[in-house]
Parts: structure tokens; sequence; C-alpha cells
């Protein structure tokens, strides 16, 4: 070959580092000769619950509209987030997930050359959107392997066009508190966008986490992403949305592509979104999960981060990737970090109590 295609691209993503998504359980059973239902996925955070009945019913009922467009404009999906977020239509973006509106966020305000500062160890696609639109990337140490704000707030200069904060973050699971946020945001310029995501917010239950929402009012500059994929129980669907200022909001939705989010997704996330026992079985079902987990931690002297998420990452010293080849022969799928700069630790999604004990007495026959 004369050409070599890759010195064409973007120089930015070029130097992309692909992400590593966690292990399919179809991959796994083809690699290690296992059956598929003999195995038990942990790795990406999904929700163990299954899909809700509600979500079946409105999917089967959009069927018939297969052949058309979906709404490009999400009108029945946004409004019934404003009326559940008390927020205004022209201040929702939706996103094919919410990886999607991390991009859109992305493309619409990073210019190149600007600057976007985020932590270590926080969620992987920060730095690649970032470098895929040019920008670069400022990354604060961690404290305790959550978010340093007052370092990060520091970091904030003139070049500055974007933070990201992960609340709770992953995969560390750790979280900052209200009064936290509102010193980070005090401090910060106007012109600098804060990218507040949410993506674990159904599952945090404690007073001093703040809802990014009410805060908006005060910080126009802070946009918060929210999810259907985790405690939802929509990850293979692909939605997400954004909540920003009317002008912020309108600058994403000239980026956006069209038809971003498919019709069935559409239906979906507005039943998920009124199916109320669901969720709150969900993060009951996650609440028992930690314990059982974090338990059998305990009793096995591993060390853990404690974590406001429906996963916990734990560290397992020089022999993670050892450790984590080993529950794979078993079936048993969880998430390396290593790419995180975690080469120790290991993340573990809660599962249902049958799956949870599953790696729990996987990981006791190991150690
Ligand atoms: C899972 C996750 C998301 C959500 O991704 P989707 O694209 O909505 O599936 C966003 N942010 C963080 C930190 C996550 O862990």
């Amino acid at each position: 070959m004369s050409v070599d295609y890759t010195k064409l691209a973007v120089q930015g993503v070029r130097q992309l580092q692909p992400y590593v998504p966690g292990k399919p359980i179809e991959e796994v059973a083809r690699e290690l000769g296992l059956a598929p239902e003999n195995i038990v996925k942990l790795a990406s955070n999904e929700n163990p619950l299954g899909p809700s009945s509600k979500v079946l019913e409105a999917i089967a009922k959009a069927q018939s509209e297969l052949t058309r467009y979906p709404d490009s404009n999400g009108y029945s999906l946004k409004n019934a987030l404003c009326a559940h977020l008390n927020v205004a239509f022209d201040q929702i973006t939706l996103g094919n997930g919410s990886n999607d509106v991390l991009d859109l966020l992305a493309r619409a305000f990073v210019v190149p050359g600007t600057e976007v500062v985020f932590s270590q160890y926080a969620f992987i696609v920060y730095p690649i959107v970032t470098q895929a639109v040019g920008g670069k990337a400022v990354v604060v140490p961690a404290l305790e392997w959550g978010h340093d704000l007052d370092a990060m707030a520091k970091a904030v200069t003139e070049r500055t066009a974007m933070v990201f904060l992960a609340n709770p973050n992953n995969p560390t699971g750790t979280c900052f508190s209200r009064s936290q946020l509102v010193k980070f945001l005090e401090q910060l310029p106007e012109h600098v966008i804060v990218v507040l995501d949410e993506a674990y917010f159904e599952y945090v239950d404690e007073a001093e986490y703040p809802n990014g929402l009410l805060l908006q009012n005060d910080f126009p500059n802070l946009v918060v992403c929210r999810t259907f994929s985790k405690a939802y129980g929509l990850a293979g669907l692909r939605v997400g949305y954004a909540v920003a200022s009317p002008e912020i909001t309108d600058m994403l939705n000239r980026v956006r592509q069209p038809f971003n989010v498919s019709s069935m997704a559409l239906a979906a996330a507005e039943a998920a979104l009124h199916d109320q026992p669901y969720l709150t079985k969900a993060c009951q079902i996650n609440h028992e999960g930690m314990v059982q987990i974090t338990s059998a931690f305990n009793t096995l002297s591993v060390n853990y981060i404690p974590s406001k998420g429906n996963f916990v990452t734990a560290d397992f010293g020089e022999k993670a990737a050892d450790i984590n080849q080993q529950l794979l022969q078993q079936g048993v799928i969880v998430r390396p970090v290593a790419n995180y700069g975690m080469a120790r630790h290991l993340r573990i999604s809660i599962g249902l109590p049958e799956e949870n004990e599953r790696f729990i007495e996987a990981l006791k026959q190991i150690l």
C-alpha cells in the first residue's frame, strides 16, 4: 500500500486509545468453550433485572412505525422529562446514550487547542471526546480515588473550555457533596462549561448528594447529563440526555444528528420513566447486592473503594490480571480497569443475588 491512511486522520483521532468495553457473554462463551447460560456478566454496570414489562409493551406498540423515521425532536419523551424533572422543553438534548451527549458537548464547545479539565480515574469517554476534537486534556490527580475539586478549580484557566465531573464517578464509585460542588462552581469563571455526569443519579440515596438540576438557576454554565442505560435498564437501546440552559441546548441540537435516538428507544425511555416500581426495585436489588459483595470482600480481606453506583472496584494487588483470567475461566466476567491506570483493581457490577454469589464463590476458590 502506498498510502498510510492512518496518517490522513485528524491528529487527535490518530492518538486516540480505543474504548475497551466489557466482554460480551457470547465472546467469552466462544473463547473458553463455555455455555452462555452458565456465564455471569458483571462487567458493564448493566441493570441485572432485565427489561421492565412496561418497556416491552411500549416497544411492541412502536413496532408498527418501524418504516418511519423517529421524531427528530423527541417531542413526547422530552415532554415527559420536562414534567418529571421540572425543567423546560428547550433545556433538553436527547442522545444515543449519554455518551452521545458528551460527544456533542465537546464538538459544540471545545475549540481545538483549548483545555478540558477532568480528574485522574474519571470516566474514559471524557479524554476520548476531548482528544477527538483537538482539545487539550488537563488531568488533575485524584484525591483518595475521587475528584479533588479544589485542585480542579485551580487547574482552570482562561484557556479552559470545559470541565467534566462524574458524580458518582465510574470506575471508582466516588461522590462529592453538594457543598463541595457549590464551592467549586463559585470559583469558576462563567465562560467555562461544567458538565456534570449523573449517570448513576438514581442509585444514590444520601442527604448530601447534589441534584445538579437544582443548581442550574445559580450556575447557567452547568450542564447535567443523565441516562436510561443504568437504573432504568435500557443500555441496549441507547438513550441519554443533557439538561442545560436554552442557549447551550440550542448549540447541542445543531450538531446533533437529526435521528440520533431511534423510535423504539424513544418509546421505551418514556415507558421506563413512568415505571417507578421498576426503578425502586432496581435500587433495592443494587443496595442489597452491594452489601452482599462488600461483606464478602471484608471477609476475604479484599480492599475496595466504597461506591455509590451499581458497581464496586476492588484492589487485588499484583495478581489482578491473573484473577480476572481465572474468573473468566469460571464463567464470571468482571471488568479490568488497567486502561484507567488502575492495574491492581477490578470493577465488579452489582448483579442479582445468585450472580453475586457466583462471583463470590469463584473468588473464594481463586484466593
Ligand atoms: C455508563 C455511564 C454513562 C452512560 O453511558 P450511556 O451512553 O448513556 O449508556 C455515562 N457516564 C458514566 C460515568 C457512565 O459510567
